[in-house]
């Protein structure tokens, strides 16, 4: 069967004959794959900085944001008939003994390192017409989410950090871990940035957005939509947006870039939280006045959280916020997949810079 692979030995990236995937154990499911969508790290990994195929292979199958459909399960795979829609998670455990995250069901928070990810590291990915994967790494999907289910995967982003978010919370006693009528800053109008800002304000938060693209962008319409503000960072700097915005309770940065990021860090006031999810390239660090942030967020009581990956916890939160996005706000919702492209035009779209908001690459 044909699926989208790179060689990082030959620097190449193309389409190959991969095996079909088969019910090799009893607790497996076979599924036809519909649609991958394509982010900063499959980008990262076909310009060879990022990505490791799996032992013994000298090439990886691209993609982890999936949403595929059952063929066929085994007698010991629980309840997924033919046809029933699923998102399969991205990382799996390590088998270290003294990993607690991993032995506690958790590889999102794998200690040793020693974790795979499907389509990232260690094992192939999910741009392959059909796949296979053990039962309880598959979360079901409603039928009605069908055109956005592929959002799925870059939702959880946003869903682990906002219940980590949540329990932080409870630090102020008089919160309880509501985020209702917190002002929130997202950094960045990517898919991450965009979905990020719809939780937030599915939460009841008070939401800014700030990207570089200009003032009557897309996203502006996006973000009135939701209820939100959208600024361009073109004609306001970010410390601008924050005087003017007074308090921040939570700046949530998917802007993957330190300088932006580092400059609201820096502004951040009083119990505030930033969270980061960007994961920026190894060049151009900015200058920081290391000082004045330690003492900003020491006298601020400030809370700064990275947050990788996703348990599966947030993957469900994520299928059920997207139903209520699809609810509230349909056209924003499907708005956010902008480019589609067949697998076999993949290469060009995952080595030219991004254009649009988030390509999904159509298979099924
Ligand atoms: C994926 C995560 C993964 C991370 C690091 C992200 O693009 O969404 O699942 O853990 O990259 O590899």
């Amino acid at each position: 069967m044909k699926a989208l692979a790179v060689r990082p030995s030959q620097r190449t990236i193309g389409l190959i004959d991969h095996p079909e995937p088969g019910l090799a154990t009893p607790s497996t499911v076979l599924m036809k794959v519909l649609r991958v969508g394509v982010c900063g790290t499959d980008r990262e990994i076909c310009a060879f900085d990022y990505g490791t195929p799996p032992a013994g292979s000298d090439y990886l199958v691209l993609g982890h944001e999936s949403l595929a459909e059952v063929v066929s399960a085994g007698p010991q795979a629980g309840a997924f008939a033919p046809g029933q829609l699923v998102v399969t998670m991205v990382r799996r455990p390590c088998d270290d003994p003294a990993c607690d995250g991993c032995r506690a069901g958790r590889q999102d928070f794998c200690r040793t390192g020693g974790y795979t990810e499907r389509g990232i590291k260690g094992a192939h990915g999910f741009m392959a017409e059909r796949i296979a994967d053990e039962a309880r790494w598959l979360v079901p999907v409603p039928a009605a989410l069908r055109d956005v289910g592929v959002l799925v995967e870059p939702l959880t982003i946003a869903e682990k950090a906002l219940l980590e978010v949540r329990r932080m919370l409870d630090r102020m006693p008089w919160r309880s871990g509501d985020l209702a009528g917190l002002r929130a800053l997202v950094l960045g109008g990517g898919p991450v940035g965009l979905l990020g800002a719809l939780a937030l304000r599915a939460a009841g938060c008070d939401v800014s957005l700030v990207s570089k693209q200009p003032a009557d962008d897309v996203r502006a319409n996006m973000l009135a939509t939701i209820g939100g503000t959208y600024v361009s960072s073109a004609t306001d700097s970010i410390t601008t947006v924050m005087g003017r915005l007074g308090r921040v309770d939570l700046v949530y940065e998917a802007v993957g870039a330190a300088a932006p990021a580092f400059e609201a860090l820096a502004a951040l006031g009083p119990n505030a939280m930033f969270v980061f999810t960007g994961v920026p390239g190894r060049r151009g660090a900015p200058d920081v006045d290391g000082g004045a942030i330690m003492r900003s967020v020491v006298l601020n009581n400030q809370v700064v959280l990275g947050t990788v990956n996703a348990g599966r916890d947030a993957y469900e939160a994520a299928v059920a916020d997207l139903g209520r996005f699809v609810e509230r706000w349909p056209e924003v919702a499907r708005g956010l997949v902008t480019n589609r492209v067949a697998l076999a035009d993949a290469p060009g779209a995952l080595t030219t810079p991004p254009a649009g908001i988030k390509t999904v690459v159509e298979i099924g």
